[in-house]
């Protein structure tokens, strides 16, 4: 399967880390749209929320801690952050391995 995710995770393809722990990787987004802009993405391949509901919805708390862990990392705690992921087509998602965004380090917009 040729995923540049799994490739990141395994360490084949070059990527910026920022913290990991046993289940999850996270590392800098290369196109960062915040000064703070980090991918958290499990080490095994999912394509997305609706697989990791199915598959392996543990993961979720995984990812999740790792996104904490991100932005206690990163001095964003207190100032506030935002996690999102992009599920499919509408959403824009463009990597079919899941992977939570973790932004911040600026004021953030509204979603819509
Ligand atoms: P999404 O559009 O939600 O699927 O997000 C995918 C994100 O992955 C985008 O923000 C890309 O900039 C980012 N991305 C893609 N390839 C790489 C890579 N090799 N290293 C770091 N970030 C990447």
């Amino acid at each position: 399967m040729d995923c540049i995710f799994c490739a990141i995770a395994a360490g084949e393809v070059g990527a910026e880390l920022v913290a990991e722990s046993e289940a999850a990787v996270a590392f800098r987004d290369r196109e960062a749209t915040a000064p703070t802009h980090v991918l958290v993405i499990p080490r095994k391949h999912i394509a997305s929320v609706n697989e990791m509901s199915r598959q392996a919805p543990h993961l979720a708390t995984d990812l999740l801690e790792l996104c904490a862990e991100v932005a206690r990392v990163e001095g964003i705690v207190e100032s506030g952050y935002r996690v999102v992921t992009n599920v499919g087509d509408d959403a824009g998602q463009s990597v079919y391995h899941v992977h939570f965004h973790v932004l911040g380090g600026r004021k953030l917009r509204e979603m819509g």
